[in-house]
């Protein structure tokens, strides 16, 4: 049976998420970072590759679950994805479709779209709220709206700042 992570796990495991998206930042990209750990194995670590790879799918999180590659449904249903950021409905989508129980987020202030409906569907969701991921966003917002907008699929002038 899986252990459950410790909370110095869940932080250990966070880390790697924020320096993936701290490396998006300094590529340009959009700083969101995201890890998919299986029983404490980290099966792979990705970013949000919309300006990278030109990419209008590969978050943070659907990037990570990409080059995780193919995995059975028994791997995903004892498997936790973490993500600095509160995940968008496609992320959380990609999370249900594959039965992954538990999402720790690395903060929810700068975004929040699918944690109701992970909860509903049985998901654990766990915010940490760190403070370095909500710095990365909030200088994202700040110094790149446009590209942020067209992340979450709204006009920049439609962003709440
Ligand atoms: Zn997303």
């Amino acid at each position: 049976m899986a252990q459950s992570p410790t909370a110095e796990d869940d932080q250990r495991f966070l880390d790697l998420a924020i320096e993936q998206a701290s490396m998006s930042w300094d590529e340009g990209g959009v700083p969101i970072g995201a890890v998919l750990v299986h029983q404490g194995r980290v099966l792979a670590a990705g970013h949000n590759q919309r300006v990278q790879k030109g990419s209008a799918i590969l978050h943070a999180e659907t990037d990570t679950i990409e080059r995780a590659g193919r995995l059975s449904a028994g791997v995903y249903r004892e498997s936790v994805l973490y993500t600095t950021l509160s995940p968008c409905l496609m992320c959380a989508g990609t999370a249900l479709l594959y039965g992954i129980p538990r999402v720790v987020v690395g903060e929810n202030r700068s975004f929040e779209m699918s944690e109701a409906l992970l909860r509903e569907r049985g998901v654990s969701v766990d915010v940490l709220d760190d403070a370095r991921c909500r710095a990365l966003m909030e200088r994202m917002i700040v110094e790149r709206p446009e590209i942020w907008s067209e992340d979450i699929g709204v006009e920049s002038s439609e962003l709440d700042r």
